[in-house]
């Protein structure tokens, strides 16, 4: 769990992505201080209109450095003067808008906040479903925080979602540290039942996204698991499995309670399954230990499995975690492989999106997105943009049919269908 620190520069659109790195932060269970000095890791969300902006940017970059233990940059002057920071020997990792939630989580698992208390946020309600997870991850410092699995009973979790629907959610986020062990602690895990009850007991139109579940924690319930999506049009057809690596003698060094084959077992039973479906995994790169041979198995893993959706984190060091006493690899060595990945990655998921164009879809509009546009999730959770929104009369919390017309790697746009007036 980690307190970040934001500043935004420059337009509206800019202050639009920085609300959704916030939302993404939040999900994750992270929360934000005010100012730097607080922060486990500072965001500059830059700007680059004129070159005074561009002065600027760089000397707040150079006070930030020396004000926080990690920071961030992302935002235009980011993605299109990179190198000007780099010039200037400013610490920072430079990253698209995209990259900086997973960044800032450093590979370890969302975190229900203290309260573990749902929360409505526009037509989403948050649902954390239990605190803690079963592993002891050694890069992870959340654990130190939160300790063993807390599970609430499935009664109490089916009310909570009642009460959320009540209030007006659309979508049911149903968060965790790991939901695959929510129940483990009262003897038998207990996702499949919870899941079936809130799509088959509560009434009224919403979806339901089932945030991270570990593999190790998810193999053994995964047949259970994949009958229930299969038969529940409320849930979106979608799965966050962080594999991290390709690689067993990293996985081990990592001390994650699965090995590659188990996670293959579960995304080949979803497969199997399910006709369309996203799987959304994590890849830690350049762990201590690992070698170029690790890093190809886990670039063989990712176009075996071909997720639509990945966030892939270069590996830092988390104070008093047992691999912050690794002997790490070179910055240019992590660079690199972190590149090579995010490419593949740009590669694998803009051929998920292309494939969508020309298809109709059905999606429910979940929040404004910038200009007047709404995003929109299709069945399995894949973002599609509807834009000219209010002309359309499209808003949050809509249910409607929309035709893919065309995509940006990791999103699509769409235009509503009409339905044919009754004969
Ligand atoms: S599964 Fe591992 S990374 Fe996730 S919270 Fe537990 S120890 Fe941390």
């Amino acid at each position: 769990m980690a307190r970040y620190h934001i500043e935004t520069y420059g337009c509206t659109s800019n202050r639009g992505e920085s609300r959704a790195i916030e939302s993404a932060l939040r999900d994750a269970g992270h929360y934000r201080v005010e100012g730097p000095e607080e922060a486990d890791v500072a965001i500059m969300n830059t700007c680059t209109v004129v070159e005074k902006t561009e002065r600027n940017m760089l000397r707040r970059a150079k006070e930030l450095e020396s004000e926080t233990a990690d920071l961030i940059i992302t935002g235009c002057m980011a993605l299109a003067q990179g190198e000007e920071f780099r010039e200037e020997e400013v610490d920072a990792q430079i990253l698209h808008w995209d990259d900086v939630p997973s960044a800032v989580t450093n590979g370890e698992c969302p975190t229900p906040g203290p309260g573990t208390e749902p929360v409505l946020d526009g037509v989403v309600g948050i649902l954390p479903i239990a605190r803690g997870c079963m592993s002891n991850c050694s890069y992870c410092i959340t654990k130190f925080a939160t300790g063993r699995v807390d599970s609430p009973s499935v009664e109490e979790n089916v009310e909570k979602a009642r009460a959320l629907v009540h209030a007006g959610a659309k979508e049911i986020r149903i968060t965790g540290q790991d939901t695959g062990v929510y129940g483990w602690d009262e003897g038998d895990r207990k996702l499949p039942e919870l899941l079936e009850r809130i799509c088959s007991e509560i009434d009224g139109d919403f979806r339901v996204r089932l945030g991270m579940a570990n593999p190790g924690g998810i193999h053994g319930i995964h047949e259970e698991l994949a009958d229930v999506f299969d038969r529940h049009e409320k849930l979106y057809n979608f799965i966050h499995l962080p594999v991290q690596s390709g690689s067993d003698a990293v996985l081990e060094e990592m001390r994650r309670q699965h090995r590659v084959a188990k996670f293959l077992e579960v995304v080949e039973t979803f497969d199997r399954e399910l006709d369309y479906w996203t799987l959304s995994t994590d890849f830690i790169v350049g762990f201590p230990s690992e070698t170029e041979a690790d890093h190809e198995q886990s670039m063989a893993l990712f176009r075996e499995v071909r997720p639509e959706k990945v966030n892939v984190t270069r590996f830092s060091k988390r104070p008093g975690t047992d691999a912050a006493e690794m002997k790490g690899l070179g910055g240019t060595v992590k660079k690199e492989r972190s590149k090579a990945m995010s490419e593949l990655k740009m590669d694998v998921v803009a051929e998920a999106y292309e494939a969508m164009v020309g298809e109709t879809h059905r999606v429910m509009a979940v929040e404004e997105g910038t200009g007047d546009s709404v995003k929109c999730r299709d069945e399995a959770y894949r973002q599609i943009i509807v834009r000219n929104a209010s002309e359309r009369g499209v808003e949050p919390g809509d249910f409607l049919d929309v035709e893919v017309t065309s995509h940006q790697t990791v999103y699509a746009f769409g235009d509503p269908v009409r339905a044919a007036p009754e004969p």
